[in-house]
């Protein structure tokens, strides 16, 4: 019934409605990263760390136990307390599914992992030809297997996935990967329209560099540049829970940093760029050359380098110092409290990143202990599979009440 004269509702400013929600983001995500990082934890315990009210770690712990995301332990033995603050809490690992893409220049990897970013499951598929339709369109059927197949009961929270090359977070586009011929690839349309997932796209190195800092190296979340060197060769940098992006996410393009002595012709008309000089299509090639391998790939030269071929050794460990010299001017210029270094001969031959160490200590005007300050990957063997998933934890562990929003 409506009343002549009475006065309406007062309308609240949308801004301020905003930024209590996004508030709210923010205490909730404190309240799941304590758990991730100390989990199986009580909520008296979290409240205690995070800074936060009990009420306030009561109430978002309740909510996240809704939303899948975390779980109450069994009661230990003690007295009753009123909102049962002793009871632990930890992740949910098995109510919620996550799917991970990740797109190589030989191959993609599709892969199922729980929110604390284990692998559930995980499958390589080469690529038949270099089409992105036909390469996403494969990638999103094998999604969908692997999750009937693996993760038939579990809720999926959507799609990540990683690349190389230039990618735009924002509007889900690979601008360009010129290793696999790609321009303006709208990615998370495409998996979106296979899939029916919410999807989030990001380079591959950004993707890794947030998985450092929620699952690696703890010195990470202070600041940390990655240097990825596959096939591909890009950068990524955070400071605290930021990841530069910059405009139209472009940041991280080192691959055409020039490499003292460089020799190696590079598409861009030059030579001696860091991505010609370090790939490893190049640095396989070259042990094709040398008849250190016979089918000229870089899989057997890994395998000849950790079955002690010392010419393979040799080879890998003149490159990693390469590899050193870009890593001198990245910590030079960011000053990073760590520098992880992705790639496959450093995380398994034993000699290349002491070799790496040795390059960087030798370069660097700032750095005073390289074996503290350069890192190998936090995920050695899995960073692809891992890659796209991280993405998507990313969005989780920033604002789990809505974080694909
Ligand atoms: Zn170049």
């Amino acid at each position: 019934m409506h009343r002549t004269g009475s006065r309406p509702a007062p309308r609240e400013d949308p801004q301020r409605i905003e930024t209590r929600g996004a508030r709210r983001g923010a205490s909730a995500a404190a309240v799941l990263r304590a758990v991730l990082d100390h989990g199986p934890i009580a909520r008296s315990t979290i409240a205690r760390r995070t800074g936060l009210s009990p009420a306030l770690v009561t109430g978002h712990s309740a909510e996240l136990t809704k939303l899948g995301f975390l779980r109450e332990l069994p009661e230990v033995a003690g007295p009753k307390v009123v909102g049962r603050p002793h009871v632990p809490v930890d992740l949910d690992t098995g109510r919620h599914v996550l799917g991970s893409l990740h797109i190589a220049v030989h191959h993609a990897t599709v892969a199922l992992l729980d929110v604390r970013g284990h692998i559930l499951a995980s499958h390589e598929e080469p690529h038949q030809s270099l089409d992105p339709q036909r390469i996403l369109s494969r990638a999103a059927g094998i999604l969908l297997e692997l999750l009937d197949r693996h993760a038939p009961d579990r809720e999926p929270l959507g799609l990540g996935m990683a690349t190389g090359g230039w990618v735009d977070r924002a509007s889900g586009v690979v601008v360009e990967h010129p290793l696999l011929g790609w321009h303006d690839v709208p990615a998370r349309e495409l998996l979106a329209g296979h899939t029916g997932l919410t999807v989030a796209v990001d380079s591959h190195s950004r993707a890794l560099v947030n998985a450092e800092r929620l699952l690696g190296h703890a010195r990470a979340r202070a600041s940390v540049v990655q240097l990825f060197t596959g096939n591909v060769v890009d950068a990524a940098f955070a400071t605290g829970d930021t990841v530069h992006h910059g405009p139209r996410s472009a940041a991280g393009a080192v691959a055409h940093l020039p490499i003292e002595g460089g020799d190696e012709p590079c598409p861009c008309g030059r030579t001696g760029c860091l991505q010609a000089m370090v790939s490893e299509q190049t640095v396989a090639r070259r042990a094709g050359e040398q008849g250190i391998t016979t089918t000229g790939s870089f899989p057997e030269l890994l395998t000849e380098a950790k079955t002690g071929n010392p010419r393979a050794i040799q080879l890998l460990v003149d490159r990693v110092r390469l590899i050193g010299q870009a890593s001198a001017l990245l910590l030079d210029v960011l000053n990073p409290e760590i520098l992880v270094v992705v790639d496959q001969s450093v995380s398994q031959v034993p000699a290349c990143l002491p070799a790496l160490r040795d390059e960087v200590q030798l370069r660097s005007r700032i750095c005073e202990d390289a074996p503290r300050t350069v890192v190998s990957t936090s995920f050695p063997g899995s960073e692809l599979a891992t890659s796209g998933g991280a993405v998507l934890l990313d969005r989780l562990f920033q604002d789990p009440l809505s974080p694909l929003s």
